[in-house]
């Protein structure tokens, strides 16, 4: 950009146009929302301030951002946050961004475990990155106690970060865990009524294809899981008679194509399970039940 005279508008086109050439998606809503944290202007207010002249100070300060994003850094780590059902929720590198379609599983657990109406509920969140579904779960069921879990140190800051932000740190409790240690049942207090989860499951050669944003940025440990992808399901599958109650239910992401590989996986443990599509159609949601205890007559 040259040194004239920038009005919002100005800066907006202009920039648009420049991450557009970089290959950015979205051009155009990158270089508002960036543009904005620059201002301290929500996206109708640089609208409605369209003409505002633009100092030098704050047109720095947009150039770097737009800078970071050019190179393919993710919109929502520039910004420090991203929205998940409604919610507010920080973000930084290193932790990965909450997708759309853990929206769809927060809410199909949250309405699941809402029509059994229990008087307290005990949820474990396995990986719980942000902590965006455990933080969900317990702004939303009143009578909901979390144990979110994760190996990584600074996603378990992050998602304490967001208990705080939401003022659920009474009824998250965040724990620093390898699920695949020998060790793991001791960190957690089974059994719990219900499980959550969006674990690793892009395979390798699934990673090297995956957009820049993505491969290049996002932490490789929280998206690709050995055996193909499936390695997380074999664990659950082995821990979740452990981890439940008999009865228990367990809301977990799949990858795209893994939904027959992990009902079978599934199916000796606990056959009680089903595999629903999310709204583009795509199968990623296991919803299962833990089996009940058989009375002894
Ligand atoms: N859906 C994510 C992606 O494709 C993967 C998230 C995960 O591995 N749980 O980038």
């Amino acid at each position: 950009m040259t040194n004239r005279a920038w009005t919002v508008i100005g800066i907006l086109r202009e920039s648009a146009r420049y991450l557009e050439g970089k290959g950015v998606d979205s051009a155009r809503r990158s270089a508002e929302l960036l543009l904005g944290k620059a201002l301290g202007l929500g996206r109708i207010e640089l609208y409605l301030q369209q003409d505002r002249p633009v100092t030098e100070i704050e047109l720095a300060e947009f150039r770097e951002l737009v800078k970071r994003r050019a190179h393919r850094e993710p919109l929502q780590y520039i910004l420090g946050r991203v929205e998940f059902c409604g919610l507010d929720i920080n973000v930084a590198p290193g932790v990965l961004v909450p997708r759309p379609e853990t929206e769809e599983l927060a809410l199909l657990a949250e309405k699941e475990l809402r029509e059994l109406a229990p008087d307290r509920i005990r949820i474990l969140d396995i990986g719980t990155g942000t902590g965006c579904l455990a933080v969900f779960l317990a702004a939303r069921l009143e009578n909901a106690r979390v144990d979110a879990v994760d190996i990584d140190p600074v996603a378990c800051a992050c998602s304490v970060s967001n208990a705080e932000r939401h003022r659920a740190t009474d009824r998250v409790q965040v724990i620093q865990a390898d699920l695949f240690s020998d060790g793991f049942l001791a960190m957690v207090t089974p059994p719990y009524d219900a499980l959550v989860s969006n674990p690793p499951y892009v395979t390798a050669d699934e990673h090297d294809r995956l957009m820049p944003e993505v491969r290049d940025y996002e932490a490789r440990h929280a998206l690709v899981a050995e055996r193909n992808g499936l390695a997380f399901y074999d664990r659950l599958a082995e821990l979740v008679p452990t981890l439940l109650k008999p009865g228990g239910r367990f809301f977990v992401e799949i990858g795209r194509g893994q939904d027959q590989a992990i009902s079978s996986i599934l199916n000796g443990v606990t056959p009680d399970h089903v595999i629903l599509a999310d709204t583009a159609g795509i199968p990623r949601m296991i919803r299962g039940v833990t089996r009940e205890e058989i009375p002894i007559c």
